[in-house]
């Protein structure tokens, strides 16, 4: 008989989403009547702007005809999506990337998980506590995070976030080979200014680590002088790859489209001691397992930097702002401590009463029919804190906030 690899048996439980789902069946199937509100998966609710819409459907048109046609793309991604990311995102905000430095997929969640693949097997890797769930499963396959004790990887290096120190992750205080970031922050909505990033980025350059930056939620940002990307910060060039996404930017979450950015500089070392390009391994892993993303998609996505395009989803992100303005104050107003939700579409509460994440979880579905996300999915320190997303329409919002008012905690 054939052997697993083991370090799936490692991973704990069902995924956070699944058990949730899990308990809100269970609730729907004794409440048939329940009108429950969803402030807790993190996808978006309105569709894709008319730009991004009349784009599709051209390319879509195109595919239809022979002279039009189009097979196989390039494995990184078409010149015209590339160079509106390097244009749109980056050199508009004084970023130079090389054409070669951008690598268009089909999502942030498939990059972030892929790109250990680069890394050695015995890497140590530090993440953000609580963290976005699949830096930590995909290293944990790998059998990067060792053994799963106490609600902790015992080979991974938690960095604690939580209200004592603001959110700003404290710098590793041992040696480690990576670091995951994620900002604004998946789940606490928190964001970081350069002078907090910086650190990190001199950190890695000094012990020789890599940065994984995600940022899927960018286009959210709207305080003046938070970065909206690591290369604003001096010297990220060097150390860091970054993550974004037109999941949430531009509602492609269903539609799947996101890139990477891998400049020529972040270099590791080979078993020799040899300094090896990050850019290049990963080429080679692209054009190895990966063909590339539908056509219609990256002109869909290529719309998103055209002037209508920009205003719209602007629009869009505005409506889904307004509503995490209304849950934090809300919830501020009956007394809850909030933080984030000013430059991301999640609010992260600390759970009253002394309750754990998952009690205020049971409590939030019984009592008022809305679903969050219990903090402490997303690792230890999440524990007695609760995530609320701003993806539902405003109108469920408001009905939410004022059902958790009548809660009188
Ligand atoms: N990164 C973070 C921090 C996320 O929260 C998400 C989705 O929720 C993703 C990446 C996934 O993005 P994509 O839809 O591009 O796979």
């Amino acid at each position: 008989m054939f052997h697993i690899n083991d370090n799936f048996q490692k991973l704990p439980g069902s995924y956070l989403f699944a058990e949730i789902a899990r308990r809100v069946k269970e609730y729907q199937q004794a409440h048939p009547d329940a009108d429950i509100i969803r402030l807790g998966i993190g996808d978006v609710t309105k569709p894709l702007v008319p730009a991004v819409i009349d784009a599709m459907h051209k390319a879509v048109e195109e595919m239809g005809h022979e002279e039009t046609f189009r097979g196989y793309g390039p494995d990184f991604g078409y010149d015209f999506l590339v160079n509106a990311i390097r244009e749109g995102d980056y050199a508009s905000r004084g970023i130079n990337l090389a054409y070669d430095e951008v690598f268009v997929s089909d999502g942030a969640k498939c990059d972030v998980g892929n790109i250990q693949e680069l890394f050695s097997d015995d890497a140590v890797i530090a993440v953000t506590d609580p963290v976005y769930p699949v830096y930590v499963d995909s290293n944990a396959m790998a059998g990067r995070a060792g053994d799963y004790v106490n609600d902790k990887w015992d080979r991974l290096v938690y960095l604690p976030c939580n209200a004592e120190n603001g959110f700003v992750p404290p710098l590793p205080d041992r040696p480690v080979d990576v670091i995951y970031l994620c900002y604004p922050n998946n789940p606490s909505g928190t964001v970081l200014t350069k002078e907090q990033l910086k650190p990190f980025v001199d950190w890695a350059k000094e012990n020789g680590a890599l940065i994984i930056y995600d940022a899927a939620y960018r286009a959210f940002i709207t305080t003046p002088d938070i970065p909206l990307s690591i290369y604003e910060v001096e010297g990220a060039r060097e150390v860091a790859i970054e993550c974004c996404s037109f999941s949430k930017t531009a509602g492609f979450t269903g539609t799947r489209c996101a890139y990477m950015v891998i400049p020529h500089e972040v270099c590791g070392l080979d078993a020799a001691g040899n300094r090896v390009s990050m850019n290049a391994l990963w080429k080679r892993r692209m054009a190895t397992k990966f063909n590339g993303v539908c056509y219609p998609v990256q002109r869909a996505a290529a719309a998103v930097y055209t002037p209508e395009g920009q205003r719209q989803i602007k629009e869009v992100i505005a409506a889904y702002l307004e509503n995490a303005r209304m849950i934090r104050e809300s919830l501020t107003a009956q007394g809850f401590t909030v933080f984030g939700g000013v430059d991301a579409p999640y609010i992260w509460l600390k759970v009253p009463g002394g309750m754990t994440s998952w009690e205020f979880f049971d409590l939030l579905l019984d009592k008022c029919r809305i679903v969050g996300t219990p903090g402490s999915g997303f690792g230890p320190s999440g524990e007695g804190y609760f995530r609320l997303t701003a993806f539902n329409t405003l109108e469920k919002t408001r009905q939410a906030m004022a059902r958790i008012g009548n809660l009188k905690l």
